[in-house]
């Protein structure tokens, strides 16, 4: 695995492409903002990773940054249990409404696939399945799942995948830890007074 593609995976990217996206915009937990977007070699390594030819980086760039804060807030309202409002299902039906082509495939271990391609391809087509990928989670099962780490110096969205759904902290080692941290010293000067 290349340099890159390791730290993409490292940082806990490559498993849900809308969350990607969200998570683009990274706090390292004291607030310091990262913005993944504005970096072709993440962008170059999200799009392969996803198998996604043919979009322009620019045009990309600019799609995304402006979807990013939308999909922030339908994080925001899943993670509060609230239904999707008109507007925010008006806007993921604008995106999923590019048009796209199933066609069997037979792979190299002699098995069939059936993928759906783009008719397209380009930034559209990544548009289109970022919000697939989030209207998929639009299930009572799964939209439970969906989390904000609530170190507000922070705000990772993830997918809980525990069994009883009991995950908190985006990393029990980072936040999680912080807070016990924080909390210990709190106690620690509540008792000193
Ligand atoms: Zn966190």
């Amino acid at each position: 695995m290349d340099k890159q593609k390791e730290q993409f995976i490292k940082d806990g990217f490559g498993h849900i492409l809308w969350l990607d996206i969200v998570n683009s915009e990274h706090y390292d937990g004291f607030g310091n903002l990262t913005d993944h977007l504005a970096d072709d070699a993440w962008l170059q390594t999200l799009l392969a990773h996803y198998q996604f030819t043919g979009a322009p980086l620019e045009a990309l760039r600019r799609e995304l940054t402006a979807v990013r804060p939308h999909f922030r807030r339908i994080a925001q309202t899943l993670n509060q249990n609230r239904p999707l409002t008109d507007e925010e299902i008006a806007l993921l039906n604008e995106y999923l409404a590019e048009p796209g082509i199933r066609a069997l495939h037979r792979t190299a271990v002699e098995e069939y696939v059936v993928e759906y391609r783009p008719v397209q391809s380009g930034w559209r087509w990544v548009l289109a399945e970022t919000a697939a990928s989030l209207a998929h989670m639009l299930n009572p099962k799964q939209q439970k799942r969906i989390k904000i780490c609530p170190n507000p110096g922070c705000n990772w969205v993830f997918f809980d995948q525990t069994k009883g759904n009991s995950r908190r902290w985006c990393n029990d080692l980072t936040c999680g830890n912080r807070d016990k941290v924080r909390r210990f010293r709190a106690r620690q000067k509540a008792s000193a007074v």
